[in-house]
């Protein structure tokens, strides 16, 4: 299997070498050239997921060095539960959030360590490694769990100071061993511009091997196709009928794995995006211009984004009109987070986070039946916004238990590349 830049189709590389780029060179982002035929009805059969992973993602990675230790890879980033649990009115809801950070980000973040570590090990770089990411809030954590604890390689993660919630924080600063965390004094665009200094830094790159572990990493999106696959295909087998996924959407990674494993041939119905009062894709959706427009801040802040990172692999899929056609966009404002938070537990017997309830405010829009809402996190992270609205504690999961017990470390830094400097030598 070759990947392919969105900008070029000539610009082509196997998987190991899109993963370890990143982006491509000209700019773009890899694709997939071309699309495997799957056998779907042999797949439904599998009940593993670890088993189920290896299956689906082993034509993706052919061809590729790491080819061999795929089995091994899945097994270690699938070995959390993944439910779908049955709510009532033909709605399921797929909790992606019991791996260690307690969101959907530590599926991506989990297999592309192990396979950046299977890299590292066959490719010694002869230089320190490190894996550098700026965060507002729920990727910083999920790749700092992901690579914790591994050899020769260790994570340096920006985020700004005192702009994100305290739990967020606890698991960006309580690792310690090779994870290192700075409180940037300024905001997130500073902590971006500072990992982009650092890259373009020859002197840096001459003696440190940097490793790109951010959302748009083929590495990340190829993963998520494995719980829309699997839960479309259990979904299909119990109710005969093919789910409709509705995904709480920022950059967009998350739903359009769910679009590539619909393209697979898996019994997905439909793709709905539901979005926060940043509207870009909304927008885009209705007028066919994309047009950038700048982030609002939302109680769903992990969705707080004005120029999704993956629209350019929408574009590149979808003219306007299939866009329109194979998915329904949705903005749903701050009222109407909190209303749904307010009301899940008497509605639906369920406490949401606020990303999760945007998508549960569509599903109460929605009139066909069967949908399947993906809940992202888990509202145990966000307790500041969810407890005054349900009126009680809400219990926390015993990974994200684990991380808030331990003490926080962490250095100041002006975003200043001069001073960043000595912490990355
Ligand atoms: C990152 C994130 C999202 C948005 O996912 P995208 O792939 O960026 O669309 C939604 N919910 C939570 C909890 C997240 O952390």
């Amino acid at each position: 299997m070759k990947y392919i830049s969105t900008r070029d189709s000539s610009n082509q590389c196997d998987f190991t070498q899109a993963m370890v780029q990143g982006l491509a060179n000209d700019g773009g982002l890899f694709v997939p050239q071309t699309w495997p035929k799957i056998d779907i009805k042999a797949m439904s059969e599998i009940n593993d997921y670890a088993q189920f992973a290896q299956n689906l993602l082993q034509p993706f990675l052919a061809e590729s060095e790491l080819a061999l230790d795929l089995e091994k890879i899945c097994r270690t980033a699938f070995d959390f539960k993944i439910p779908l649990v049955e709510l009532r009115e033909q709605t399921a809801v797929l909790e992606l959030f019991h791996g260690p950070t307690a969101a959907f980000k530590d599926v991506g973040a989990r297999f592309l360590a192990g396979c950046m570590q299977d890299y590292l090990m066959k490719n010694p770089s002869g230089k320190k490694n490190t894996v550098l990411v700026a965060t507002s809030g729920d990727t910083g954590g999920a790749v700092a769990a992901a690579f914790y604890g591994m050899p020769n390689l260790d994570v340096k993660i920006l985020f700004p100071a005192g702009r994100i919630s305290p739990r967020q924080e606890k698991q960006l600063t309580a690792w310690g061993g090779n994870v290192f965390a700075f409180a940037v004094q300024g905001t997130f665009d500073d902590c971006q511009k500072l990992v982009k200094e650092t890259l373009l830094d020859a002197d840096l790159k001459r003696q440190v091997n940097f490793i790109s572990a951010n959302s748009i990493n083929i590495g990340r999106i190829l993963p998520q196709m494995v719980y829309y696959a699997f839960a479309s295909s259990a979904y299909f087998k119990k109710h005969g009928a093919a789910p409709g996924f509705i995904i709480p959407s920022g950059n967009l990674g998350n739903s359009l794995a769910a679009v590539w494993a619909q393209k697979l041939g898996f019994p997905i119905s439909q793709v709905v995006l539901a979005t926060n009062a940043n509207s870009t894709v909304l927008h885009y959706a209705q007028s066919g211009r994309y047009v950038a427009q700048s982030t609002v801040a939302t109680l769903a802040n992990a969705m707080d984004v004005g120029n999704p990172s993956n629209m350019e692999r929408y574009l590149n899929l979808f003219s306007h009109t299939e866009f329109t056609q194979k998915l329904q966009v949705f903005s749903v404002d701050d009222q109407k987070i909190k209303d749904c938070i307010r009301n899940g537990e008497s509605k639906w017997g369920q406490v949401w986070c606020p990303h999760t309830a945007v998508a549960v405010y569509v599903r109460e829009q929605l009139k066909s039946p069967h949908w399947i809402v993906v809940a992202t996190a888990h509202p145990a992270k966000f307790e500041s916004i969810v407890e005054p609205l349900i009126g009680h504690a809400v219990p926390v999961p015993q990974s994200l238990e684990q991380i808030l017990k331990k003490p926080s470390q962490s250095q100041m830094l002006q975003p200043d590349l001069a001073q960043f400097r000595k912490y990355l030598l």
